[in-house]
């Protein structure tokens, strides 16, 4: 599952630097997900790490990005593999 950032973000800057996948940046209010590089941390850590460090807990699953943990571990090697690139 990638996830998504609701409405009650206050942008408290805390997640962003702690992504591994640099899937989260500043929208034009509030933090934002791109779901086609966040892999839910998998390939990386055991939880999501910004999950586990917003302080007000508005980062849930993203309704239209379902995905299996062979998914999302497909979509960290395809990351991976850009990186090299
Ligand atoms: Fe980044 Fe992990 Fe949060 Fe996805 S779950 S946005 S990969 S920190
Ligand atoms: Fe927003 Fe939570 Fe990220 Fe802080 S940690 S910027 S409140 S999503």
């Amino acid at each position: 599952m990638a996830l998504t950032i609701t409405d009650d973000c206050i942008n408290c800057d805390v997640c962003e630097p702690e992504c591994p996948n640099q899937a989260i940046y500043m929208g034009e209010h509030i933090y934002e997900i791109d779901p086609n590089k966040c892999t839910e941390c998998v390939g990386h850590f055991d939880e999501p790490q910004c999950v586990a460090l917003c302080p007000v807990a508005c980062i849930p699953v993203h309704p239209n990005f379902i995905e299996s943990r062979v998914q999302l571990f497909a979509k960290y090697e395809r990351l991976a593999g850009n990186k090299v690139d």
